[in-house]
């Protein structure tokens, strides 16, 4: 199973949200006034999450605000299309053009094509941060913003936020900060001595903020927080029709009706977890993270790309083909991402790898002498496919199928 829950807790914490999930699954915050409590249930998330990220701090200027979306990519699509309208009506720019680092997600280059934005995507530094210098040289009149990410998703290197930031300042821009990943670790690593740059609204520059709490949030899949400096900047992201023969139709989000169960979902994991659960979960991250990157370093052919922040580590190697190595891992169980631009492989710790960090080192060090020693592509099958039967299967069948699925991902 791949998920980031995982420990003791494991169980108690998946029911606890089945329920919640369960109990809500009939609602939907579009209807305000049938659903009062999904609704609050949405305004506390993005309340509780927006006060980790700086909004109770005086420089953020007090009216940081939000919504929950179905996902980082949804979360970063609103932020996009707000920042786009948003210069559109500060700086009347009808041409817009975005510029991010090669290490940003994927999901801008899903925004720009589906919002008409022109897309530059700038070389990292060395160190595989982003290089403010370099984006520099892409701003014109036509800019509507920069992108910073901590971490980012390929390496779990911060980019400079402090310098993107004096840098849309300067020049009147919008600058998202991508949090997915970090959003639930980064304030509470902080707090448990981890030297931690600056990443949030805390900021100046810093417009919109996208976390996600279906990563280390532990909430139930489908669950995302956008946040924006001021209303100013949000109100770009609504839709309101007024004259549909429908009536009044306002939407915050891309989907119109929303599932109300996935909003108590995260409630409810944001409510049992606490920041004292966060606080614990992040030290078990962390530890393990670090005894990870060590023990890679340890193996003189490999490589660990930048120096990771946080809980992601990437490696490679110039002495094997590391997606060989891969493939022997994945053969012991363990999933990895596989990146390029240098090839490299990522592990992102989660509470799951908690107990399995030495064992997780000795694997990589064992795949890395197998390849060594029997260079040359691995052959495997493919894990049995379910469901291909081309039909609805019997109700009985159900059940079991879904404990087969379970146990082999989540
Ligand atoms: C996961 C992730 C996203 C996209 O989120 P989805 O939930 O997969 O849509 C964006 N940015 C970063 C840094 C991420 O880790």
């Amino acid at each position: 199973m791949f998920c980031y829950i995982g420990g003791n807790e494991n169980e108690g914490h998946f029911s606890l949200i089945n329920q919640a999930c369960s109990m809500f699954a009939h609602t939907n915050p579009l209807h305000m006034d049938v659903f009062p409590s999904v609704v609050r249930f949405e305004a506390e998330v993005v309340a509780m999450t927006a006060a980790l990220l700086g909004s109770k701090e005086k420089s953020s200027g007090g009216q940081i605000c939000g919504n929950m979306t179905s996902g980082g990519t949804e979360s970063i699509l609103l932020a996009v299309k707000s920042s786009r309208d948003y210069m559109k009506a500060k700086k009347g720019i009808t041409k817009p053009e975005m510029i991010i680092p090669v290490s940003a997600h994927s999901a801008y280059d899903k925004a720009a094509e589906y919002f008409k934005i022109k897309l530059w995507r700038v070389p990292v530094d060395k160190e595989f941060r982003a290089d403010s210098k370099a984006i520099k040289k892409y701003i014109n009149k036509n800019t509507i913003m920069i992108v910073g990410s901590a971490p980012g998703f390929p390496h779990g290197i911060i980019d400079p936020i402090e310098e993107l930031g004096e840098l849309a300042s300067s020049y009147k821009i919008c600058l998202h900060v991508d949090l997915c990943l970090g959003g639930f670790v980064l304030p509470f690593a902080r707090k448990l001595g981890y030297p931690v740059p600056p990443f949030d609204f805390t900021v100046q520059g810093v417009t919109s903020i996208s976390v996600d709490v279906h990563k280390y949030g532990l909430a139930p899949k489908g669950t995302s927080v956008v946040l924006y400096r001021n209303h100013d900047i949000r109100k770009h992201q609504f839709v309101a029709v007024t004259e549909w023969t429908g009536g009044l139709y306002i939407s915050p989000t891309i989907a119109g009706s929303r599932p109300g169960g996935l909003i108590a979902g995260a409630w409810a994991a944001m409510m049992s977890l606490g920041l004292e659960g966060y606080l614990e979960n992040t030290k078990q991250i962390m530890e393990a993270s670090k005894r990870i990157q060590k023990g890679i370093q340890e193996i003189p052919e490999l490589f660990v790309i930048g120096r990771p922040d946080m809980s992601i580590i990437a490696f490679g190697s110039d002495v094997v083909d590391i997606f060989e190595v891969n493939d022997v891992l994945s053969s012991k169980g363990w999933h990895l991402n596989a990146l390029q631009r240098p090839n490299s492989i990522h592990i992102c710790v989660t509470l799951q790898h908690a107990s399995v960090a030495q064992e997780f080192v000795k694997d990589v060090k064992d795949a890395f002498q197998t390849v060594k020693q029997n260079p040359g592509p691995m052959s495997g099958g493919l894990a049995p496919i379910y469901g291909a039967a081309g039909r609805i299967p019997d109700r009985v069948m159900v059940k079991d199928l879904l404990i087969d699925y379970m146990d082999g991902t989540c």
